[in-house]
């Protein structure tokens, strides 16, 4: 998990900015499995459903998304990644998990090896071949490259210790600060470094002190964010390629914009006030 603070913009950057990380950047998963054995007690629909939900590791330099393909989509080295799975049980019970899964690229697979797909019976089966594409998470959850991401105000807090009337007073604060976003410092209430990492304030920390002595604000152009990854690419490659396709889309805008009329209504409805 991975917190940082996005200064100098406003709250719709902020949110398109999340927004596009959930729902435009791309990450592979497994789209279409071919069941050659299946004796588990699960659907074969089931077991491609779990497949489809373990994130992969994404290579975006080597693969084009299916629909931007020279193959049209129908699948081809350029756009697809094959994984086998191959597991006999013998004489006991045998679980079959993610690291089962062999790939034919060494750059794509599990990002945990521990996933358990499914059990099997004594002298059971389970072989099957999958097929992972990349997706983006707007055409399904399964393509989202992070498991969660939001974003708060950066909170702006103002220290007054004239409002204390002694050491004994910022000592009965700090006992009810139950954040511990505060200390004393030579006798005086400051923050703790990296305060804003810790849990949000609220007013009522502020009403534990003495009237005017905390008060919390916030920043309007500054924001804090939270967020977690699936592991399928790194969060730094995913904020760069967030801002890539923010870029592209907006080129995209002021390429249409260049093609629409606009007529002056404006002008209009005045005359008709007239
Ligand atoms: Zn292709």
């Amino acid at each position: 998990m991975v917190k940082f603070v996005l200064d100098g913009v406003g709250v719709e950057l902020a949110n398109a900015f999340r927004r596009i990380i959930l729902t435009e950047v791309p990450t592979m998963a497994i789209t279409e499995v071919l069941f050659v054995e299946n004796d588990t007690v699960l659907y074969d629909e089931m077991i491609a459903h779990r497949l489809g939900l373990i994130p992969l590791t994404t290579d975006l330099k080597n693969y084009n998304l299916p629909e931007e393909c020279s193959c049209g989509g129908q699948g081809c080295t350029l756009c697809q990644a094959q994984l086998m799975c191959e597991v006999h049980a013998e004489n006991e019970q045998k679980h079959v998990y993610s690291r089962d899964l062999e790939s034919l690229d060494p750059k794509i697979h599990p990002v945990n090896e521990n996933y358990l797909i499914a059990e099997l019976g004594k002298r059971t089966s389970l072989v099957f071949e999958a097929y992972a594409q990349l997706g983006r998470g707007k055409d399904h959850a399964k393509f989202q490259p992070v498991c969660s991401i939001g974003y708060k105000y950066f909170p702006k807090v103002t220290i007054d210790n004239s409002k204390f009337s002694s050491e004994e007073e910022i000592d009965e604060f700090l006992l009810k600060d139950h954040t511990k976003l505060f200390k004393k410092v030579d006798g005086k209430l400051t923050l703790i470094k990296d305060y804003w990492k810790g849990p949000d304030f609220t007013d009522s920390i502020a009403n534990h002190a003495p009237p005017g002595a905390v008060t919390i604000d916030f920043e309007p152009n500054k924001f804090v964010f939270t967020v977690e990854g699936t592991g399928s690419l790194p969060l730094k490659e995913i904020f760069t390629k967030a801002i890539e396709i923010f870029l592209e889309k907006l080129d995209e805008f002021e390429d249409q914009l260049k093609n629409v009329t606009i007529e002056p209504i404006i002008s209009k409805i005045s005359m008709r006030k007239l």
